[in-house]
């Protein structure tokens, strides 16, 4: 496997950052997974805005022009071989000597990329059977709505999932509304067959896939409704799901110890699932 960083593709095991990167000593960077479909990059145009969105928060510049990101994302993929899976990309304020306050303008930030192959069989078959959840309480910072590469609480959060044999954990604020997965954003399906996703102005990220599956959602009439839901709501819900760009939609049968629905995926995550690229932009 091949790897880019800062201006060149070299093998992954040899690939590596400077000891003083800001990335590696203080999480100062950002970074943005794209879904890559029969050759495509999944809704590319998006994760491109919210990427520009994440570094302009942080005033951390664009590492190249949008264009020859877009080039270098391509070639990543083409020399790994990458047809279906996804690539990641981040970029951190760049390497300087140790302190917290940002380095001189002139600094260049960082940039690597990264691509994968996914087996779409195994993510389909997964999807089939639909996932476990636990509920933990949300103790990130305040802005979480920057794609920061500052994932220990998540990281900590979805290991314990792990260990509790769940394969996500889903946040919930102080006044127990659910706010979002550890890698995903959090959806339910209501009695009416409502949609119901956190409104993306607090205490999430604004997932791509979560924007684009209201997309579709409206094309095909469903009712989604953004507003907070709490964790027992979603344990009396219909269905429940979890949507990000490797996930797409995945099904959530059982959150903590109650089983959602008949402990099957619902009609509704499986139908948006099975839709979803009818509707996401792919970029060649
Ligand atoms: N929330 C968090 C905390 C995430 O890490 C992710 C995935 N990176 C998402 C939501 C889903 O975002 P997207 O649909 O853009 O992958």
């Amino acid at each position: 496997r091949i790897a880019y960083v800062n201006g060149v593709y070299v093998p992954l095991r040899d690939a590596s950052v400077h000891v003083e990167d800001r990335g590696f000593q203080f999480a100062d960077s950002v970074y943005e997974v794209c879904e890559v479909r029969d050759g495509a990059l999944v809704d590319e145009t998006r994760h491109m805005g919210r990427l520009k969105r994440s570094l302009s928060e942080l005033s951390i510049r664009m590492p190249m022009a949008e264009n020859a990101l877009k080039v270098v994302l391509r070639e990543t993929l083409r020399r790994n071989r990458v047809v279906n899976g996804m690539v990641y990309f981040q970029v951190s304020r760049g390497a300087a000597k140790r302190d917290f306050l940002f380095p001189s303008p002139d600094t260049p930030p960082t940039l690597v990329v990264i691509a994968r192959s996914l087996d779409r069989a195994k993510g389909d078959a997964g999807a089939a059977s639909g996932i476990a959840v636990i509920t933990l309480p949300d103790n990130r910072w305040e802005r979480v709505d920057i794609k920061s590469t500052g994932l220990l609480p998540n990281v900590l959060a979805k290991q314990k999932a792990r260990q509790q044999g769940a394969k996500e954990v889903w946040f919930f604020d102080e006044q127990g509304y659910v706010t979002e997965g550890g890698s995903s954003n959090a959806w339910i399906v209501t009695a009416e067959n409502t949609l119901l996703t956190r409104p993306a102005e607090s205490g999430i990220l604004r997932g791509i896939t979560r924007t684009t599956l209201m997309d579709l959602a409206r094309r095909d009439n469903m009712v989604v409704t953004e507003r907070a839901f709490t964790v027992a709501e979603a344990k009396a819900a219909k269905e429940a799901f979890v949507t990000s760009a490797t996930n797409v939609v995945m099904p959530v049968v059982k959150i903590d110890d109650t089983v959602i629905g008949d402990g099957t995926p619902g009609a509704l995550a499986r139908k948006l699932r099975a839709h979803f690229h009818s509707v996401a932009e792919h970029s060649v």
